[in-house]
């Protein structure tokens, strides 16, 4: 037996952290993650079934998903010179990118910004460093992350464009900037480019330290669990190594590829929740006790005047709508929420028990 607790074999900073939380959903009206709230025309279900009879699933699915990988250059207009690495929804390739490091690199993102970037840093016992954004405007603060650059030299910087949780796109003269400052890789992640009308995908020939990070689950695809990275090749051919053989399993690469022959209704989708985003945004922002911002991506953050966030929560989740409380991310996010659009009625549904709450909270 021994006498140690077996879990002392993990390394500290392991012990230290917890668990990327997803709160329990059912019964909810789901608003909470970033989901296309949509789900597929019957005729296109049904051809789709057809399709995935052709998956042999006593076989190892293609290694490299090429055919796949040739969809998504097309889809996503992957410039000719850039190469492409697929991965296991785009929170494995964020892993990837942070285990081919040394051990002693430093990753640096502004924060607030998406938890993935941190928590796996920490994970593998890397250094990271995060940034506050500018108060309001949410902009990168641009002394702060050069000085920041210019100390600590950091091996790869994530730069979410549009930014999730405040649904910004930081000015793209400010991300040149930092593409030139970098002594390292810039990653940007346009996980929701199907919602913003701007990317860095055309500037990969111009700068050798960029990388583009896309995924296909914000469209609507986020049960497959399907992302990807373009960008140097050399660079990607290192990365190709850490990844596992089979990452991109056999039902994925047959249902994305479908799915991107298909693409018009998605793409119908993504324009019907753009316009919802416009209304929902005026709605909020008509609403007294209400600061609402501006977003390039398939959700609104939002931020309480005069009542606590916690308690407006609490009493949506009893009206039976989840959302994502940021406020105990404290700094920037202190009395801030974070709604996805959903359906128009699901949307009107969220208004009225916000009002409710409003009112009702002492
Ligand atoms: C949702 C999200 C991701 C993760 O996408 P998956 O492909 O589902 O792993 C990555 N980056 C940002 C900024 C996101 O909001």
């Amino acid at each position: 037996m021994p006498n140690q607790p077996l879990t002392s074999l993990f390394r500290p900073e392991i012990l230290a952290m917890s668990a990327y939380h997803v709160a329990d959903a059912s019964n909810f009206i789901k608003l909470d993650a970033m989901e296309n709230p949509y789900g597929w025309p019957e005729a296109i279900q049904q051809a789709w079934l057809e399709h995935l009879k052709d998956c042999p699933m006593n076989r190892y699915p293609d290694p490299e998903a090429k055919a796949l990988a040739d969809a998504l250059r097309q889809s996503n207009q992957i410039p000719e010179q850039a190469g492409i690495l697929l991965g296991n929804g785009s929170d494995e390739i964020i892993q990837i990118l942070q285990m081919a490091l040394s051990s002693d690199a430093t990753v640096l993102a502004p924060e607030p910004g998406f938890v993935m970037y941190k928590q796996i840093a920490l994970s593998l016992g890397l250094r990271y460093q995060g940034v506050p954004l500018l108060a309001d405007s949410f902009e990168l603060d641009m002394p702060a992350m050069l000085e920041a650059i210019s100390s600590l030299q950091p091996a790869l910087i994530f730069l979410a464009y549009p930014n999730n949780p405040t649904g910004n796109l930081f000015d793209a003269k400010t991300i040149k900037q930092i593409l030139a400052a970098a002594p390292g890789l810039v990653v940007v992640d346009e996980a929701y480019a199907p919602f913003a009308d701007a990317s860095f995908m055309d500037q990969l020939p111009h700068h050798p330290n960029l990388l583009v990070m896309r995924t296909v689950s914000k469209l609507g695809l986020a049960g497959l669990r399907l992302g990807f990275l373009a960008g140097d090749k050399s660079i990607l051919e290192q990365l190709n190594k850490i990844r596992l053989p089979y990452n991109i399993n056999c039902l994925t690469q047959e249902t994305a590829r479908f799915a991107l022959e298909h693409q018009q209704f998605l793409l119908e989708q993504t324009q019907t929740i753009c316009q919802q985003r416009t209304e929902v945004l005026a709605a909020l922002q008509k609403i007294h006790d209400i600061k609402a911002y501006p977003s390039s991506a398939n959700f609104i953050l939002f931020k309480t005047l005069e009542k606590s966030a916690n308690a407006v929560f609490d009493s949506l989740k009893q009206q039976g709508i989840l959302i994502k409380n940021l406020s105990s991310q404290g700094g920037l996010m202190g009395n801030c929420l974070r709604v996805t659009i959903g359906k128009p009625e699901e949307n009107q549904a969220f208004l009225a028990a916000l009002q409710y709450a409003l009112n009702n909270t002492p």
